[in-house]
């Protein structure tokens, strides 16, 4: 993919703070950080989306963003790590690992709709149940 971004990252034409590569992987921070530390972990080939990802891929990644939240926490004495595979701004999949701290005054990624009631709840996942 000659225009994505993320492939530009892995070929080396555009830098990075690579903070882990392997034959497969690549994980660097991000250039606009929700907090100092966060990181995106991609794949070397190009999938646009997780849903279409093959299944070994997907389980190298989610294995390795694994570790990397291991060191994350461990570097940066961050009390969790919260993991995101969010938005469509970049084409190829990845997936954000963002340090947590109880104090860090992020108090939600996302505003919340609560359901009106159980029963609207009910029939959302059986809607989607009845799709896989
Ligand atoms: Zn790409």
């Amino acid at each position: 993919m000659e225009t994505c971004v993320f492939c530009k990252i892995i070929q080396g034409e555009i830098p990075s703070s690579k903070v882990y590569e392997d034959d497969n992987i690549l994980a660097f921070l991000d250039i606009n950080p929700v907090n100092h530390g966060h990181v995106l972990v991609i794949p070397k080939e190009h999938h646009p989306k997780l849903e279409e990802t093959p299944d070994n891929v997907v389980a190298d990644i989610f294995v390795q963003s694994k570790k990397l939240m291991q060191g994350i926490k461990q570097a940066l004495k961050a009390d969790y790590v919260s993991v995101s595979v969010v938005g469509t701004e970049v084409p190829h999949l990845h997936i954000h690992l963002i340090p947590r701290w109880f104090d860090d005054g992020l108090a939600g990624f996302w505003p919340t709709r609560k359901y009106k009631e159980t029963k609207e709840m009910k029939e959302m996942a059986d809607k989607i149940k009845n799709a896989l």
